[in-house]
């Protein structure tokens, strides 16, 4: 009784709301989420992922005291939640395994090579997966690439980062609206996600949705379209 209490107390400012409700709020709870990277686009992300109440929560980054750190504060956060931190080293060889045991898959990684192995181990495994990064003032978030365009699309960040345009404002930015879309998805999960890019320039203040990259040459987006 106490707990249900405590569970009412927590959310009840969400349940009030005709997007989510008490039906809304328990699917957050049974929701699971895999997010790849520790870092200031993964912590907005994380913070109100957790503080929305989605219950379940695997986290990988290559700096474990990075992703142990994130994990300690989430908990303190919300206590219900469960948090497992995973190392890049435990999937090298079954990276399918580890992701289509969430709900979505969250790649943070802001690295071109993680984005096009997770998206591809998404695709076999039919996870949804949207993935975020940034680069100086502009930053990103795509939705359901297709894996065989990105391999041809130009990485939309450089590999070595610039000095952000006001350090970390863009990252948390672009992390606070990847939370919200993640929340919708979780809570009304298309029957299949479209491709989807929104990009962010600070220096405009301007928010674009755009259809992404999709290679002229790709096999199949040519059959599919
Ligand atoms: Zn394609």
């Amino acid at each position: 009784m106490e707990k249900q209490t405590s569970w009412m107390d927590r959310y009840s400012r969400q349940i009030l709301l005709p997007e989510i409700g008490g039906i809304g709020q328990k699917k957050l709870g049974k929701s699971s989420v895999g997010l790849v990277g520790a870092n200031s686009i993964s912590q907005p992300f994380f913070l109100y992922g957790v503080g929305a109440g989605v219950g379940k929560w695997g986290l990988l980054d290559p700096s474990l005291s990075s992703a142990n750190n994130l994990a300690f504060q989430a908990k303190s956060r919300n206590p219900n939640i469960e948090v497992r931190v995973y190392s890049p080293k435990n999937l090298k060889e079954d990276i399918e395994s580890w992701v289509k045991q969430w709900s979505i898959v969250i790649d943070a990684s802001n690295n071109h090579v993680i984005q096009q192995k997770l998206t591809s181990a998404c695709q076999l495994t039919r996870t949804p997966i949207i993935s975020a990064g940034c680069d100086g003032s502009t930053g990103w978030i795509l939705q359901a690439p297709c894996p065989f365009c990105l391999t041809s699309t130009p990485p939309l960040h450089s590999t070595k980062n610039q000095k952000n345009w006001v350090e970390n404002m863009v990252p948390g930015l672009i992390g606070s609206i990847l939370a919200q879309h993640a929340i919708l998805f979780l809570l009304k999960p298309p029957k299949i996600a479209s491709p989807q890019l929104t990009n962010f320039t600070a220096d405009t203040y301007t928010l674009l949705n755009k259809i992404p990259y999709k290679d002229p040459n790709c096999p199949t987006c040519h059959i599919t379209s």
